[in-house]
């Protein structure tokens, strides 16, 4: 194992809370928390037993003052969250103490970790690979408990161990043109491009499984979004209160240039759905002018579903059709809302879209929501969740499987073309290079420093 130095940082949230830790990372690390900790029983830590708890004093060492009161726990290394050697201190939860502690362990000599520091530690040392080490990021981040099973699945290697499969199978079949070429005997060469066009065949099969898995692997963890259209007094807001008052599971603040979007995530069934601008069909309530039917559009076009919502008391016109019109090709549920009171909408205008997914609702006596529940169901789960099978969720992986996939397409084209089966092996070179991208094997430095640099600090 190679050694680094020294880091500490922050792990949990800074406000308040019952308690804190900082977290040091490195060989140092005993050495460093010993010089700042005074323990109850005088003891030091040198000699600490690993996996047990420590009580004592964090002190400011150039005045000798206590700062907290704190209990330091010692995990050794490899068997820890870095593989080297953390020790924690847990201490009272106030943003200032947390805060003081930290400066006096980084004065005791140890480095100020960057964002994700700990967890590339984990990977550098080889305790888990990159799609793990972004998996541990994933689960911090989940939205729902569906979200969490496929990151915490990611997290334990089960990604890393298809991909090592796919991989070991890739080897084997160069190896096996490797050795053709080398003895170009009788027909040898025939018989291993037949044997290698259906090796590639059905690794294909897999590889485009683990590639269609991504649509809703990208679901579960970035969640579903969603944006709900209509003219104002429609209902959209009495919509949305109904929804979340339901099935609210997590609201985030996302810092804009000029204002801070505020992202909500529903749960529907373990589906994160994310409400784009959520904040804005509140203000429509008080504002008098119209959403309007270009801004409609844009929000349309960023959204992966878009629930269009009308007033079944009132007609359709030009703008609403104008909408309609533009919904056709996406994934949609349209709402006629208010149905307590008389219709005044002619269902069969509406034949252009898919009566499916065309709901009577009312939002504000809550009828008919449960229809929104199924209809994101089919057409975005058709294929049922996959809770035991391996779910692609991260964007980096599925590039890197269509890059492998392509390669593949090459090598079959090269083998069925030319019978140049040494030509064919350079292809899956490739895809094997390709699909290491995503266990981190093949991987360039930069493109792992930017990886983890998305982490958050403390991690
Ligand atoms: P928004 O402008 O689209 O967000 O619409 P609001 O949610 O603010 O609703 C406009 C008005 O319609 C409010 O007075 C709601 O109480 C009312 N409303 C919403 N849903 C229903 C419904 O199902 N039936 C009836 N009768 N009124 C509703």
């Amino acid at each position: 194992m190679k050694e680094f130095d020294t880091i500490a940082a922050i792990s949990t949230a800074l406000g308040e809370g019952g308690i804190s830790i900082i977290r040091v990372s490195g060989y140092d690390s005993l050495n460093i928390v010993n010089d700042i900790f005074i323990s109850k029983n005088s003891s030091n830590i040198l000699d600490m037993k690993p996996y047990t708890l420590k009580y004592g004093n964090i002190i400011d060492k150039n005045s000798n003052e206590n700062i907290d009161e704190v209990l330091i726990s010692f995990m050794k290394g490899p068997k820890s969250f870095t593989a080297e050697n953390i020790v924690e201190i847990n201490c009272h939860g106030g943003i200032y103490s947390t805060k003081r502690i930290l400066e006096e362990v980084i004065k005791a000599g140890a480095r100020l970790a960057e964002p994700g520091e700990f967890t590339k530690r984990a990977f550098l040392n080889g305790r888990i690979d990159l799609s793990q080490a972004e998996a541990v990021m994933d689960i911090i981040s989940s939205k729902t408990e569906l979200s969490m099973k496929a990151a915490v699945k990611q997290s334990e290697g089960s990604l890393s161990r298809k991909i090592g499969n796919l991989r070991n199978r890739l080897l084997e079949i160069i190896a096996h043109i490797e050795a053709t070429v080398d003895y170009p005997e009788d027909d040898l060469e025939e018989v291993t491009s037949e044997a290698t066009i259906n090796n590639i065949n059905s690794l294909l099969i897999e590889i485009d499984n683990l590639i269609n898995s991504s649509d809703e692997g990208k679901i579960l963890r970035n969640g579903l979004s969603t944006v709900i259209v209509g003219k104002p007094n429609v209902g959209k807001s009495s919509l949305l209160n109904a929804l979340l008052e339901e099935n609210r599971a997590i609201v985030t603040n996302v810092a804009g240039t000029t204002r801070d979007i505020i992202e909500e995530y529903m749960n529907i069934s373990g589906i994160p759905i994310k409400l784009v601008d959520t904040a804005g069909i509140r203000e429509t309530d008080d504002v008098v002018e119209k959403i309007g039917v270009e801004k409609s559009k844009n929000m349309i076009d960023s959204a992966d579903l878009v629930i269009l919502m009308f007033d079944y008391s009132s007609s359709l016109d030009d703008e609403d059709f104008e909408i309609i019109n533009y919904i056709k090709n996406k994934k949609y549920v349209v709402l006629l809302n208010k149905i307590d009171l008389p219709k005044n909408i002619d269902i069969s205008k509406l034949n252009s879209l898919n009566n499916e997914f065309i709901f009577e609702v009312s939002a504000k006596q809550l009828i008919g929501l449960e229809n929104i529940k199924n209809a994101i169901k089919q057409l975005f789960f058709n294929s049922q969740i996959r809770n035991d099978g391996v779910v692609v969720t991260n964007i980096r992986h599925k590039e890197a499987l269509i890059r492998a996939r392509e390669n593949l397409i090459c090598a079959l084209d090269a083998l069925k073309n030319t019978m140049a089966i040494d030509l064919a092996s350079i292809d899956i070179r490739n895809s094997w290079y390709a699909l290491g991208e995503i266990n981190g094997d093949t991987i360039a430095e930069d493109l792992i420093e930017k990886i983890f640099k998305d982490f958050c600090l403390g991690k």
